[in-house]
């Protein structure tokens, strides 16, 4: 089934990445990590779907999206970054496999920060956010999306790491076996990965070596 919907509002959440608020259709719904394909309706754009990560909770009138841009591609990305509100948009039925299966450690690169943000805003209506870690890596403190709302949620289990700038507060390294190592103490829990490829494989490596079961990895598959 596909939705039609439009758009009601953008914003810059970096100078990179924008939300995006989007009327709410009729029957729609999502467990929060699920992704959507997501397209623009118009002439040019019509049928080229790309996955996006539904941000507000499943219940929430509309729907918010946060998406970076990657104008290097001249894609969906770089037109969403244009669009005005009232532009027609459609939307897939939700799919994925990131969801919340318990308390553990939530780790993410980037963008791949946009699953985490529905399960965490989900787990703070829960009352359930005391469990829970986040190890959250970017290029530079200026990329880092929602940085005030994790720090506001997590306290001192919001652990951030920039690899090219860094500022006090904020580790300067990436995510490597002894970081991960130097910053969790229990690696019988449910980590929850996501990020760019690259990012994925050495995250899932570092975790594998440390003990982490695979039963208890929840990943984009
Ligand atoms: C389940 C899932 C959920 C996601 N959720 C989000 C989200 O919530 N927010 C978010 O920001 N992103 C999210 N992403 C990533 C997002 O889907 C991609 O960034 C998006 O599809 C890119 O679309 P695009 O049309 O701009 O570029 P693409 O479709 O990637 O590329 C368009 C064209 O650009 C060229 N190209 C590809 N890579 C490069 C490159 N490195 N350099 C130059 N040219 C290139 C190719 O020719 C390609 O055909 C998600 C991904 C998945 C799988």
């Amino acid at each position: 089934m596909e939705y039609s919907t439009r758009l009601l509002m953008s914003e810059f959440v970096t100078r990179d990445v924008k939300r995006f608020i989007v009327e709410k259709p009729e029957g729609f719904g999502f467990t929060p990590g699920q992704g959507v394909e997501l397209a623009i309706d118009n002439d040019r754009w019509r049928g080229e779907g790309r996955p996006f990560t539904p941000t507000s909770l499943a219940d929430d009138e509309v729907i918010e999206f946060i998406i970076k841009q990657y104008p290097s591609h001249q894609g969906v990305t770089q037109a969403l970054h244009t669009i005005e509100p009232g532009q027609a948009l459609t939307l897939s039925e939700p799919f994925g496999t990131i969801h919340y299966k318990g308390p553990g450690v939530f780790i993410a690169g980037g963008a791949g920060i946009t699953p985490f943000i529905a399960i965490f805003r989900e787990l703070a209506r829960r009352n359930q956010l005391q469990d829970q870690t986040l190890l959250f890596s970017n290029k530079t403190p200026a990329d880092i999306i929602n940085e005030k709302e994790f720090r506001h949620m997590l306290g001192d289990r919001c652990l951030l790491t920039c690899t090219e700038i860094s500022v006090g507060g904020i580790d300067d390294q990436r995510i490597t076996q002894a970081y991960l190592e130097s910053k969790i103490s229990d690696f019988d829990q449910h980590f929850y990965v996501c990020g760019p490829e690259s990012f994925m494989d050495s995250v899932t490596s570092a975790l594998d070596a440390l003990g982490a079961k695979p039963e208890a990895l929840v990943l984009e598959q």
